[in-house]
């Protein structure tokens, strides 16, 4: 199966703020059916649980309603990330894009969700506009 996240790797909280995205200016919802939800679900790995041993502490957050849990949890993740580091939560500088990353960059200057996608894109932009704004009118 395809991971059918924007950005893989991202933490959790915002793998689920990014699941409506707009790739070719068509926005899409990751959650919009039950299936794209189980299949984005299983990408994020939030489904597959676990118990801590001694080894690999972890913190288990329960719900009453199991539905609940993936959103319990990217709550949790969420004030971990605004706890440790709230000006590396940033929305991508393309206008154009809704996504948003956790820059783990060491001087903490990243500006695109993918400098593949919306970084060239920009850098593209900006020379189209540096050639026309030569341009005799
Ligand atoms: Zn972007």
């Amino acid at each position: 199966m395809n991971d059918p996240r924007a950005l893989p790797g991202e933490p959790l909280a915002l793998d689920l703020v990014n699941t409506e995205l707009a790739p070719d200016g068509t926005v899409v919802d990751l959650l919009a059916t039950a299936e794209s939800a189980r299949a984005w679900a299983a990408a994020a790995g939030r489904v597959r649980l676990s118990v801590s041993d001694a080894l690999a502490p972890a913190r288990t957050l329960q719900t009453g309603e199991p539905a609940w849990q993936p959103a319990v949890l990217a709550a949790a993740n969420l004030l971990d990330l605004l706890e440790t580091a709230p000006d590396r939560v940033r929305p991508c500088a393309n206008p154009d894009c809704m996504l948003w990353f956790f820059d783990t960059t060491r001087n903490g200057t990243r500006r695109w969700c993918s400098m593949a996608v919306c970084g060239n894109r920009m850098k593209a932009r900006r020379h189209h506009d540096r050639v026309k704004a030569r341009l005799p009118a």
